[in-house]
Parts: structure tokens; sequence; C-alpha cells
């Protein structure tokens, strides 16, 4: 079957944000295991971090993965400072409708790659919508990847079809997503400002990326069909998308090495260090993704509720742009220095998950984090702050009943507002609880069943193993 599968090409062109090029590249690297020839797209700043996460996957596997890079468009053309291709390194967020406009300057260089190496198939992130007219230009036919768990996907349907929060009087009122299996409530501050404002030119945006992926091939889904079932058959009959679930696509890196250089980031953190010194399940391990910033106000909050629970810690901050002290509680380093490690920086979060000593997890529900959390078989304090986080926060509370909510009410643009402010009390609560002995015992036995499942899906005969092969082979023929 190798033999044959080398003759598929199929490109990948990831989003250029860590939470969509992590999981894009371990994508390519499940595909490559499978003896398919594989090219990530991507810029040539971009290159270098996706170039050192995928060196290690030479030595094990069948097929390289190669990389092709297109520029990304001059500071001239997108008013953005030199250097910046890459979300995270934006000077701020306010620019980021900046730099959705500035990757729409990728479609002509995009085009002259699929002239010249003519892909059998092209897996583009949902943020490039144009990706799917481009490829079919070239006959070629174009998977969308959102990165996105069925349920959140489903739920998005939901909200634009028919838009169920309009139907509420004020702000905190629960409503009921309609056509949607289970129960599942909100309020109109959780569901995303994309649906609710009149923006038109991001309701414009996202109408087209509901557009393009409607007439794409299918979508890819990094998710595995025991994990949320109802919402993957939902997805396919309901709202007659063609979907391929085949994660969780983070187990692709086996080794340390490769779980270590994830993200590109190579810094060895004493931390795992650290951890070796703790008893298991005693760690709770509180980390916001990539792009959440929260206020002074709610750092201060956390570090008051993590040293109020008397728990152990592992709190990653990330490189904060003022200076760090004037959030940091008076005293708290010393007197938590037995108790806490703090990482400004980038964390090797893949493997501190998987580390016998963390008991907890604290997430903003991104989904590759919640993804990893499932994996890793800990229960979660879930604190979503924007994007479609409200929505796994759902799934992980309500359907898989796998964690505690710290009580985030109100959605917001990956910036924190000051005035949802969670409270040093409700953090302390929250890991008091999901570190109780007799009351997450049941959290607990279903976080670790499922962390059993997840790997069981990617195994030979699994679920995502099974659909990752029937998927290849369906797109053989376009290479033949
Ligand atoms: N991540 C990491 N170290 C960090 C912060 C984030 O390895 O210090 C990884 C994390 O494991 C996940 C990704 O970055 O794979 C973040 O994606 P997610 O969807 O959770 O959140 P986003 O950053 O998109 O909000």
């Amino acid at each position: 079957m190798a033999n044959k599968n080398a003759s598929l090409h199929i490109f990948f062109f990831p989003f250029l944000a860590h939470g969509h090029m992590i999981p894009c590249v371990d994508m390519a690297m499940v595909f490559a295991a499978k003896g398919v020839r594989t090219t990530i797209i991507t810029t040539p700043l971009n290159a270098q971090t996706i170039s050192k996460a995928i060196q290690k996957t030479k030595i094990h596997q069948t097929k390289e993965i190669n990389i092709q890079t297109i520029n990304f468009p001059s500071t001239t053309e997108t008013g953005l400072p030199e250097g910046c291709e890459h979300v995270n390194t934006l000077p701020s967020l306010a620019s980021l409708s900046a730099f959705h406009k500035a990757t729409r300057l990728l479609e002509e260089p995009f085009e002259q790659l699929l002239l010249h190496h003519h892909p059998n198939c092209v897996v583009a992130d949902m943020f490039f919508p144009w990706a799917t007219d481009s490829a079919a230009k070239f006959g070629i036919p174009r998977l969308v990847f959102h990165g996105m768990s069925f349920f959140s996907l489903c739920a998005y349907e939901v909200m634009r079809l028919y838009e169920p929060y309009k139907n509420t009087s004020f702000d905190s009122e629960l409503f009921v997503l309609p056509n949607f299996p289970g129960e599942i409530k909100m309020t109109r501050l959780q569901v995303g400002s994309f649906f609710r404002k009149d923006d038109v030119e991001a309701k414009r945006f996202w109408e087209e990326i509901h557009e393009s992926e409607v007439r794409s091939y299918g979508v890819v889904v990094n998710s595995f069909h025991e994990l949320e079932k109802d919402y993957a058959d939902h997805y396919v009959k309901k709202f007659g998308r063609r979907a391929w679930a085949i994660g969780p696509l983070s187990l692709c890196n086996k080794d340390k090495e490769k779980k270590r250089y994830r993200g590109g980031k190579e810094d060895e953190h004493e931390c795992l260090k650290w951890l070796d010194t703790k008893a298991t399940g005693s760690v709770v391990y509180v980390c916001f993704g990539s792009m959440t910033k929260f206020p002074d106000s709610q750092f201060r909050e956390i570090a008051l509720g993590l040293e109020a629970s008397g728990k152990e810690f592992m709190w990653v901050v990330g490189k904060r742009e003022k200076n760090e002290e004037e959030w940091v509680p008076e005293g708290f380093e010393d007197r938590t220095k037995e108790k806490g490690v703090i990482i400004r920086g980038w964390a090797p979060q893949a493997l501190i998950l998987e580390h016998e000593a963390i008991g907890a997890f604290v997430t903003h529900c991104g989904w590759n984090s919640t993804l990893e959390g499932v994996v890793a078989g800990v229960p979660m304090i879930t604190w979503p702050v924007g994007a479609e986080q409200f929505y796994n926060e759902k799934l992980v509370i309500e359907v898989l009943k796998i964690g505690v909510p710290v009580g985030a009410r109100k959605w917001s643009n990956f910036v924190a507002d000051e005035d949802c402010c969670i409270k040093w009390d409700a953090v302390e609560k929250a890991v008091k609880r999901v570190l109780a002995e007799e009351e997450a015992e049941g959290m607990r036995k279903r976080a670790k069943l499922l962390a059993h499942t997840a790997k069981r899906a990617v195994e030979e005969g699994g679920s995502s193993y099974s659909n990752l092969d029937s998927l290849v082979q369906e797109l053989i023929p376009l290479s033949l």
C-alpha cells in the first residue's frame, strides 16, 4: 500500500498562528507516515519554525515532508511591521484584521505553486477561503482544516442558520441551541461577536468561509469519533458535509524529542525536572494557549487563587509586554517557591501534560489544548475567553463531564475584558474541586478512559486510523 500512496502528493497550507500551524504540521506528519508525499506551504520566517518541528521526522518515516515558501506581502502592501508573518508576532491583536487582509495577497503566489507542482489535493486552513477556487482552477480538490471540534463546527452552523440568541431579551438569558444534540444552553454573551455584532466585514468573511467549505471536497477534523460521536454524525447527516476525523493529531509525536519541538521552540525547561519531584496527580497546570491576553488584575487574581488553594501549580504566563512585577502580588513568588513554577515563555505543553505529576489542567479551551488535555487524561478547569472556546467548554463540562468551569461569562476577542475579571476565590474553589479526592473521582475516571480511547483511535484498526486510510484510498485515483 505504501508504494501506491507514494504517488499521492498533498499540499498542506496552514494559517499563520500556532493554534493552526501546530496541528497542520502534525497532520502532514500523519499523512507522511502513510507514505504520502507531503508539502507544507508557508512563508520564509514560518518555514524556519516548521522545519525545526519536522526535522526529526526524516529519521523515522518513509517520506520526507517538504516545505515550499511563498513570500509574505511587503510592509508597504500590508501596513504591518517588518517581520510580522505570524499572528503571534503582531504588535497587538488590533492588527488581526490587517493580518487577515495581508494573507489574501498569498493567493497569487499560492496559485503559482499549484501551477508548478500540481499536487493531487490541497488541505488549506479555513482562514484561506479563496483556496477552494484557487485549487479548482487547476482541477485540484481542496479539503478544509478548521482546527475545531465537531461540536463547535455544528454550533457555529446552528448560530449561523437560526440566530437563536436573537430571541433573548437580556445578555445573560439562557437559550437552547436548536436542532443540536443534547440540551445545550448558552447566553448571548458567549456566542462570539462575529455572530452578534453588526460587523459587516467580519460577517462577510465568515460567509465566505462557509461558502468555500460547502464547495470544498470535504473537511478534515482534529478529533476522534468516539469523543463527540453525536456531533460528528450531526455534522455529516444534518449539515451534509463530508468529514474525516483523523485525530488526535498530537499523538503522531511519539517520542520526547518530537514533542519538545512542537511549535518549533526548543527550550528545554527545568520544569520537567521539577515535575519529576512531585507526587502523581498533585500539580495543576495552567496555560491559556498562544493568543489570550489577560490584564494585570486578572493575573493577580490567578496568583492569589492558586496560592489560596494550597495546591502545587505550574503556570505559563508567557511573555508579558509590561513589567512583570506589576501583576505579581507582593511576596507571592517567595511564598510559593516550593509550591509552584512560573514559566515566562513557551512551555513544552505536550510533555508537561503527559507527566504523571499533573492532576488537572486550567485551560482557555482552545481546541488543541482541550484535545491535548483529553489525550493526557486529566480533568480540566475550563476558562474560555474568545474564538470558539465557550463551545468547547460546553463539550468538556456538559457532554464529556471531565471538568469544572471557573465561571467565565463573556466572550472577548482574545483580550479578556478588565470588567470580567474572575476573582481569586473562584480560582481557589475550582482548583480544590478538580483535585478533590472523592468529588473528582468520577471525572478522573472518565478522563482516563477517554485518553485510552484517544490512543486506540489512532492505532491500527482504530476509528481515526481507518478514516485516514479511507481518505487516502479515495484520493489515490487522483494521482494515477
Ligand atoms: N502551546 C505550547 N506551549 C505554550 C503555549 C501553547 O506548546 O506555552 C501549544 C499548545 O500545546 C497547543 C497550541 O500551542 O498545541 C495552542 O493551541 P490552542 O488551540 O490550544 O490555543 P490558541 O493558542 O490557538 O488560542
